[in-house]
């Protein structure tokens, strides 16, 4: 059966490549009747915390990929493993395909008059036993070339003279990542390794190791990086990379399985969205791309704005929960009410794009009053808007019923008089009620408003 696995470094937040990652293991282990493993890379002790494999667990989790699932298989600890790392270590020093170097940097640059010539095998032959402070490097062949089998990249080969006599054991006896990870794979019987580009540099040295080991080698795939709009690589330093901080905005976590399968890949037919099963059965791996992928904000966002469309109203209210209170929501926690809330959501649910949009559509019915903005202010008020202000609140106090039709034949009769259209009529009214010149359909959100809320406010308006 088909065995892959993700394998990420607990060293941080966890990064919507690193999802991407996830995703195209997981599809591959689904599509085929395989198993999905979860490995967490723990052995960097100086960088790794246990609050980052609880971050790895929960955004796996959140993508739909979780322990209890017959495909999940894990999560095991690199560190867990230092016994089988060593072992392999040992084992390829007996068999005369490592040994011991006690050579520094300083040497090899003294030897070679080069920073970057890599290593030049002067202690190939020499024999040395173990030494605390002697690494351990691996004797790669002198000739021949590396064949790696990579799905996505036409299998690329390496002449070997050009690989390094590379180091397996550093000089306190530790077994390296290039190491740990292959014999992890070997233990954990992985037969597809698909991660980041920015491995393939590992991948003729790793092979080498998988066959020194006396395994078959696995199959390779390696993922386009993702680059930001200036075709720039993805960096936390730079990008918003961390997949917790897009739920914190409101993308919805199914949008963005969507838009994460499709960076490298596409379902063909220019469709874009699809349930979460659907790409899975028609994933392709060996239909990736090689070109680096662009992480296109916008277009994620668009794509939340249609999922959020497709929800049920209900299910959408609920989702908005976490942006209705405080820290995110600006009013007073007795100022909200849910019924009113729950009489708007239809009207917002067709104009957001992130739930976080949601605190400024309806923040006009939690407030005390408008929003302060100057700039819509004035923009607004302009003549004849005081005037036809204090006609429209004459109009309104008498108005029966209080309903969003009405409403709107007494601003467009009013308007009429004054000599403007609807659109330019509503306008002053709009930024008297909610302070914005955008929002909500008006006449809607004044019969959620209630008469006397509006009345206040448009008096507020005219002094
Ligand atoms: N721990 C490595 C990383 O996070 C994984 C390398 C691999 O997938 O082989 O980059």
């Amino acid at each position: 059966p088909i065995r892959v696995r993700f394998a990420p470094s607990p060293t941080g937040m966890f990064h919507v490549g690193s999802a991407r990652s996830t995703l195209f293991n997981w599809a591959v282990a689904k599509q085929s009747g395989g198993i999905f493993v979860l490995r967490v890379e723990d052995t960097d002790a100086a960088r790794n915390r246990p609050e980052w494999t609880e971050g790895i667990l929960s955004a796996m989790a959140s993508l739909g990929v979780h322990e209890g699932d017959p495909t999940f298989e894990g999560p095991y600890f690199q560190s867990a493993n230092r016994g089988l790392h060593e072992e392999a270590a040992a084992r390829l020093f007996a068999d005369g395909r490592a040994y011991y170097c006690d050579c520094t940097r300083d040497d090899v640059i003294a030897r070679t008059g080069s920073q970057h010539a890599g290593y030049d095998g002067f202690c190939r032959d020499r024999g040395l036993a173990y030494e605390p402070g002697r690494a351990l490097r691996f004797r790669t062949p002198d000739d021949g070339e590396t064949a790696v089998v990579d799905v996505i990249r036409g299998n690329p080969t390496f002449p070997n003279a050009a690989i390094e006599d590379f180091v397996i054991a550093r000089g306190d006896g530790s077994p390296v990542f290039l190491l740990a990870n292959v014999v992890d794979d070997l233990d954990e019987r992985i037969t597809h390794v698909i991660r980041g580009e920015e491995h393939l540099p590992n991948t003729p040295k790793q092979q080498l190791l998988w066959e020194a080991l006396g395994a078959e080698p696995p199959v390779w795939a390696h993922l386009p990086v993702l680059v930001n709009e200036k075709r720039q690589k993805l960096s936390k330093r730079r990008d918003k990379v961390a997949l917790e901080d897009f739920f914190a905005e409101g993308i919805l976590p199914d949008a963005m399985v969507n838009y994460l399968m499709l960076l490298g890949w596409a379902p063909g037919n220019d469709e874009e969205i699809l349930p979460f099963d659907e790409l899975v059965s028609r994933f392709r791996l060996d239909e990736v791309n090689s070109a680096p992928a662009f992480f296109d904000i916008k277009k994620l966002t668009a794509f939340n704005g249609e999922y959020i469309r497709a929800l049920p109203v209900a299910e959408f209210a609920a989702a908005c929960a976490p942006w209705l209170v405080a820290p995110a929501a600006p009013w007073a926690p007795e100022a909200f009410d849910q019924a009113t809330f729950d009489a708007v959501a239809p009207l917002a649910q067709t104009r957001v794009a992130l739930l976080s949009e949601i605190t400024k559509n309806v923040d006009f019915l939690f407030l005390d009053g408008p929003v302060d903005d100057e700039a819509s202010w004035a923009k607004a008020m302009k003549p004849p808007a005081a005037e036809l202000l204090a006609d429209v609140r004459a109009a309104f106090a008498a108005l029966e019923p209080w309903e969003a039709e009405p409403l709107k034949d007494t601003v467009t009769a009013v308007g009429e008089r004054h000599g403007l259209k609807l659109g330019k009529a509503q306008a002053p009214v709009r930024v008297a009620v909610t302070g914005r010149t955008i929002g909500l359909p008006l006449f809607e959100s004044l019969a959620v408003l209630g008469r006397e809320r509006t009345l206040a406010r448009v008096d507020a308006a005219i002094v």
